[in-house]
This record gives structure tokens, sequence and C-alpha cells, in this order.
């Protein structure tokens, strides 16, 4: 008989543990496999391709097995990488490419018109664009022609490198604008993941045999951090998932005996209401982690009890590595991100008077810490914008904390309508649109008034067969919120909102349609 430890993994993992388990093929990498591969595609990078420390390797593909490989064996390189985005045209991949200044491109076949067409715009040669994958597709070499059995030495950093030098180029969203190019520090790494390591061992959210997800896009600082850095920290297996599609997601929770799940509200909607979810056993999920975007207390609350298992909210930023704030189970209040991770601090500062705020009053979100970014990348005028003097980061976000300190997302600063002066939060419109009985899904914007400044205009999706009229929406709103806050711009029926796969309402879409409609 052999004793097994009950105390979490947080050691180094036992090489023959399951590290990735490919949720389309059943393909299985154990962690002394795992470590092997990036060794050898490490020892590659520097020696058949001669890439020099802090030179930029391009990541352009879904998640795939292999992609931990080639990010981490980069980064044991001495590399930094860039992660983009799949669903990129060749423009955008080829602006991240060249404010990144990346050398080589790493993608996959379905992928290579769009790579090869940005990789000529950004300067990257034919032949340093490689695919994941064993075979090679249109004389593309792939990731293990970079493989080599060469020893490398352990690539030295000093302190000020590992403080100051990036080991990513992560690029946010682009929910408001541009995306910007985030420059995230091997410090700011680590430092976030020992963060979330004394969170999940403290909550005692790290169990023998755990099981996680690698649905979120590991492009994202979310599934960046969390799917392969924390999850491969503390030595757990983690289902990979190309893309997201309910049911394979579903089966694979059951097959898989998932524990533990990452995911974003889109995908908490389904879990909540699709009638094909009763199908399937259940039974080993035990914590969905929401993040990214707004979960509707509805949503959340629907979710955990079909499932039985608990729903908590995270809450971070690209410019945080991502997290700052977390859930704790059974004593967070509803609708809030959480409380702090270690290390972290914050304020809440009224943006108009600079003055902190007391207990539940809203104010920007301030945060400070070792995960906060080195700053924007070729950008100091952003960076000087965002972190003050005394090293703040100004989230953006207009929050509120009870006594207790957790923290509640009202909105963007930037989003703020304001009519007549004053502020009204078009996420809190949103919150109450979504409870009229005929609305599927709603959206608020601003609509420029000559005299007011800015109107509060709804956009509103109606659920299949259902009726409401322009006047029933506005008298249904005028009956929750204060007077300032009514619909007087009007609301606009439409058949979708338009927002990214992360549940993330894209505004400044809906601004450019509204502007388009009035001309
Ligand atoms: P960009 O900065 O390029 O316009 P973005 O801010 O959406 O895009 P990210 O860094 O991916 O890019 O996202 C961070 C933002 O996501 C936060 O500032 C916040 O607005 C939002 N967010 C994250 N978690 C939550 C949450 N739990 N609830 C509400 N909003 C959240
Ligand atoms: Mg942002």
């Amino acid at each position: 008989f052999i004793f097994e430890s009950k105390l979490p993994a947080t050691l180094p993992p036992r090489r023959d543990q399951i590290a990735l388990i490919d949720a389309a093929t059943d393909q299985r990498v154990t962690y002394g496999e795992l470590v092997h591969r990036i060794h050898r595609f490490a020892a590659g990078v520097r020696y058949k391709l001669g890439l020099n420390k802090w030179e930029v390797v391009g990541v352009f593909s879904p998640n795939q097995v292999d992609y931990p490989t080639v990010v981490f064996g980069a980064l044991k390189a001495g590399c930094t990488v860039t992660l983009a985005n799949p669903t990129y045209t060749a423009d955008e991949l080829a602006y991240q490419l060249t404010d990144a200044g990346a050398k080589i491109l790493i993608t996959c076949a379905p992928l290579l018109p769009v790579a090869t067409a940005a990789a000529a715009k950004a300067g990257i040669a034919a032949d340093k664009i490689f695919i994941f994958g064993r075979e090679q597709v249109q004389g593309k070499k792939t990731i293990y022609d970079i493989f080599s059995c060469e020893y490398l030495a352990p690539i030295q950093f000093t302190k000020e490198e590992l403080l100051n030098k990036p080991a990513y180029l992560c690029y946010s969203s682009g929910t408001t604008g541009r995306s910007k190019g985030v420059e995230t520090t091997h410090y700011n790494m680590v430092a976030n993941v020992a963060q979330l390591d004394a969170y999940y061992v403290h909550s005692n959210q790290y169990r023998p045999n755990d099981v996680w997800t690698g649905v979120l896009p590991f492009y994202h600082i979310y599934g960046l951090n969390l799917s392969l850095h924390t999850c491969f920290y503390a030595g757990i297996s983690l289902v990979v998932f190309q893309k997201f599609d309910l049911v394979a997601y579903l089966e694979a929770l059951q097959k898989y005996r998932v524990t533990y799940t990452h995911i974003v509200p889109p995908i908490i909607l389904g879990l909540a209401k699709h009638p094909i979810v009763d199908k399937y056993d259940l039974s080993s999920l035990r914590m969905i982690l929401s993040g990214a975007a707004p979960l509707s207390g509805d949503v959340s609350r629907a979710a955990s009890a079909r499932l039985k298992c608990s729903v908590l909210q995270g809450y971070g930023m690209t410019e945080s590595s991502p997290v700052t704030h977390v859930g704790v189970e059974g004593k967070t209040p509803d609708g809030a991100i959480g409380v702090l991770v270690p290390n972290v601090e914050a304020r809440l500062v009224d943006p108009d008077t600079g003055e902190d705020c007391a207990v539940n009053q809203p104010g920007e979100l301030w945060v400070r810490g070792p995960n906060i970014m080195k700053g924007y990348h070729n950008n100091d005028e952003a960076t000087r914008n965002t972190i003050d003097a005394e090293g703040w980061l100004h989230t953006g976000d207009i929050a509120y904390a009870d006594k207790n300190g957790f923290f509640f997302i009202v909105d963007r600063l930037k989003e703020l309508i304001k009519y007549k002066g004053f502020q009204v939060p078009p996420a809190e419109l949103e919150g109450y649109l979504l409870t009229h009985p005929a609305i599927a899904d709603a959206a608020v914007i601003s609509r420029p008034d000559e005299s007011a400044g800015e109107l509060p205009r709804a956009y509103v999706v109606l659920k299949p067969g259902a009726k409401a009229t322009e006047q029933e929406v506005q008298k249904f709103i005028e009956g929750k919120v204060a007077q300032h806050k009514r619909l007087r711009g009007g609301v606009a029926f439409v058949d979708e909102i338009p927002k990214a796969a992360s549940g993330k309402i894209l505004r400044r879409v809906l601004r450019d349609m509204d502007k388009e409609a009035m001309k």
C-alpha cells in the first residue's frame, strides 16, 4: 500500500502526473514530457533560430496542447513572448507584431493565410513562420522542427532584468479603443501566481486529483495566468479546448471529472439556461470562477443551483497580470467581485474631488502591488496617465467596497453618461432592463445632446415572440431609478448586442451605429 499526501500539491509535480489533456483527441502529456518539450524547444530557439535574450517570439493560434511548450520554451530561452488573438485580421495582427517587434511567429495551419500576410507587413520572413502540429503544411516547418537536443545552460537573469524587462507583451482586449501593449515582467507574473497560490491554499481550493479547464483563450492574460502559470505551478491537470463549444465542454467536464473551471459570463449563461446541460453528470464540479466581464446575480444563482456548485467572481486587468480581487466561498455578497488578493493595496478615489471614498461610496479603483505592469509598450504618455508617481494603477473602473472589504464594480469611468452633470452608469440601467420579462439582452450608451450634454439610450433585444414598445421600456425604467437616469435618449430594438467573446459589451460599436443612424 502506498500512502499519498492529502495536502494540496503546490510543490513541483511528479513527472508521471498528467499536465495536459486534449479534449478533442484525448491525447495526454505528463509533467515530465512537458518539461522535456520545453527544454527541447528552448534549446532550438537559442541554437537553431539563434534568438537572443529579449528578442520577441509571436504566437498566433487558438489553444493547443503544445501552446505551453512554446510559451514556456521561449521564456526559458530568455525571449519575450507576445500572444495574439487568433480571431485577428491580418491588419490587426500586423499591428501587434510590429508594435511588439516580433522576430518569429508560431501559428497553426488554418491561420497560415492571415499569419503570412501579417508577417510580411511586420517584416517577419516567410521562413520565420512555424506551425503547431507534427506535419509540415505548405512547406512550413513545425515547432518540432525547432526542437533541439543540445544542452541549454539556464539563462541568467539579473534582478534588474526580472524587475524591468518584459517576459510578455500582453495586449489588452481593446474594449474601449485600440488594444494596448502591456509590459508584463517575470516579477509581475511570478507575483500574481504567488498571490493566487496563497489564495487557493488559504481557501482550500487545491485538492488532490484536481482537474481544471483550459477553455479560456491562452493568448489573453486571464487564460495565460490561470490556465497555464497557476495551474502548472500547482501541479494540476488541465483539459485543453481549442475553442468553446457548449456540448464539447459539457462532455469534457463529465468525462474528465473536472473539479474547477475558470470561465466568462457567456459560458455561465449557457450552463444556467441551456436545456442540454441536464443530460450530463457534472457532479465532480465544485467551483466556477467568472471574470473579465460583469456577471448578473440571476445567472450566477441559476448556474450554482442547477450544477450544485459554487460560483465566484474574480476581477483583474491585463495591466495587473491580471488578478487583484477574488471571491471567498460562502462569504461573498451577491454581485461582488471579491476581496483583494494578498499583497495588493487598493484605494477608491472620487474622480471629481480626488478624495478617498467612504464605505459603500463609489469611486475610481486604484490598485498597487508587485503584479502591476511595468508600463505600456512604446507609450510612455499612456503609462504616465495610468500609473501615478506613487505606483497606483488607475484602473478606469468605478467600484465601491462594503465594510467587510468586498468590492463591487459599478462601471467603467469612461462609460459613465453625464446627464446635466449627473452621472448615469449604463451597467446599472442594463441590470434593470434584464429584469424585464420581455427583454433578453440590453446595452445602454450615451447619445450627445445639446442642452443636457448626454442622454442615456438603450439598445434592447427582445426574447423570441415577446413584444414591448419604446414607451413601455422607458416607463419600466422610470419606476426603478432616480429622475436623472431615465432613458431620455430613447430605446432601439435590435437583434443582437455587439459583444466580445468574454461577454464585454462593445459600447463603442453601438455608439458608432448610433452616429450612423443619426446622420
Ligand atoms: P481595453 O483596455 O483595451 O479597452 P479591456 O479593459 O476590456 O480593454 P482587459 O485588460 O482584458 O481589457 O480587461 C480588463 C477590464 O475587464 C477591467 O478594467 C474591467 O472593466 C473588466 N472586468 C474584469 N473583470 C471583471 C468583473 N469581474 N466584473 C466586471 N468587469 C470586469
Ligand atoms: Mg482596459
